[in-house]
């Protein structure tokens, strides 16, 4: 039986490869820690000190505890921290650590004199046992109680999003706590699930029925079920992308992490799939340019051909038939429905429709179709090209 948490399962939906490459191969990559979260561990850690002096019954002054956090920043704080919007938004260092600091500040004076709980933990770490046996990882940043029999599972966010009802009554990841807050302490009557997000210093709250918390339980099992039976670990490439650690190690995107380390633009363009790529590229362009330019002298044939009353063309060494005929065009909608069932009561049917060949390649790949039609056909490998455009690279 294995260990899993939130984001293992949820790095498992959001790209099965990643995954594979994550918690299967143990891919070592240096991972580099982003100033956003530097600075989030920094808040975490200056709360985490704030609530256990206060278990102590020690009161911090907030300009105590803000001295805290600047010193905690700067002996923690390296030049490789990697400020992603230092570019575009002329973002430093120094603003995060302010963002921080307004952050904690908000936090303490609203929160002061911080009764509205009793801590029973702080960064509490365990483990549960799921009904499937397996075991889910369990780490709350605050957890308290009151007299009355209620709970609290909080989370202390610094992201720069608000939490909206929906989100937070959908979030898998604290409402699974509940169940273990609801295991551990027997008397829990309610267990509300509370994320502090430090940006808007506010709270987003929601609390899960048990009936809920059933059917979500239910939902990660089938889930780690479906990780232990998968055979394929397909990239499900998204927005994600852009922050994935695995992006060399990623058939997606290894090459263009290859040419990243390319300085001088003649080395890239010299590169053996950048020159391939160029060249596919404008023999495209050229097949649309030269369709287009088809249907013109098409066009352009049946015109001279009405004017002069021809019906052959004479060129240098070629000579073009133009022939007029008479074709039809089917009907649309509803009367398409009605003239394929004519076809049909007439017995025409079989005899002229055709298989639609790309729905029944996905259907028969993808075993939706059953297996005595699959045993007659042969299954061979071939390539799928397609062009699209580098949203990173600017138009020449
Ligand atoms: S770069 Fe995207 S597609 Fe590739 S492994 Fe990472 S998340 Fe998956």
């Amino acid at each position: 039986m294995a260990t899993y948490s939130n984001s293992r399962v949820s790095t498992y939906e959001n790209c099965p490869y990643q995954y594979k490459l994550k918690y299967i191969d143990r891919v070592k990559v240096d991972v580099p820690t982003t100033i956003e979260a530097f600075m989030g561990d920094m808040v975490h850690q200056t709360l985490e000190h704030l609530y256990k002096l206060k278990k102590f019954k020690k009161r911090v002054a907030l300009n105590v505890l803000i001295k805290f956090y600047r010193d905690l920043w700067e002996k923690n704080y390296s030049d490789d921290i990697l400020i992603v919007k230092a570019e575009k938004e002329k973002l430093t260092a120094k603003n995060y650590k302010k963002m921080g600091e307004k952050f904690i500040t908000h936090y303490y004076e609203r929160m002061k004199p911080f009764e509205e709980m009793t801590i029973l933990g702080l960064e509490t770490q365990d483990r549960m046992t799921l009904p499937d046996g397996n075991q889910w990882h369990v780490r709350i940043d605050k957890l308290g109680c009151d007299s009355e029999g209620n709970y609290f599972v909080c989370d202390y966010k610094t992201n720069s999003r608000m939490k909206d009802q929906e989100e937070a009554d959908s979030d898998r990841q604290l409402a699974l706590y509940s169940i273990w807050v609801k295991d551990k302490f027997k008397d829990a009557k309610s267990v509300k699930l509370i994320w502090h997000m430090l940006a808007f210093n506010k709270d987003a709250i929601s609390e899960r029925t048990d009936e809920q918390l059933k059917k979500l339980q239910q939902e990660v099992c089938d889930i780690i079920k479906e990780i232990e039976n998968a055979k394929e670990f397909p990239r499900k490439q998204s927005a994600l992308c852009d922050y994935c650690v695995y992006k060399e190690q990623c058939p997606s995107f290894k090459h263009e992490v290859g040419l990243e380390k390319i300085e001088d633009i003649k080395k890239f363009k010299e590169d053996e799939g950048v020159k391939l790529v160029d060249e596919f590229s404008e023999i495209k362009t050229k097949q649309t340019e030269l369709k287009k330019a088809e249907e013109e002298f098409r066009e352009k044939l049946i015109t001279y051909a009405k004017q002069f009353g021809v019906d052959i063309v004479y060129g240098s060494n070629k000579k073009c038939s133009v022939k007029e005929f008479d074709k039809i065009v089917l009907p649309e909608g509803e009367n398409k429905e009605k003239f394929i069932q004519l076809m049909k009561d007439k017995g025409l049917y079989e005899e002229l429709s055709m298989v639609c060949y790309p729905r029944l390649n996905s259907k028969v790949v993808s075993g939706e179709i059953d297996n005595e039609l699959k045993k007659m056909v042969d299954i061979i490998q071939d390539f799928r090209l397609s062009l699209s455009k580098r949203k990173d690279v600017e138009e020449e």
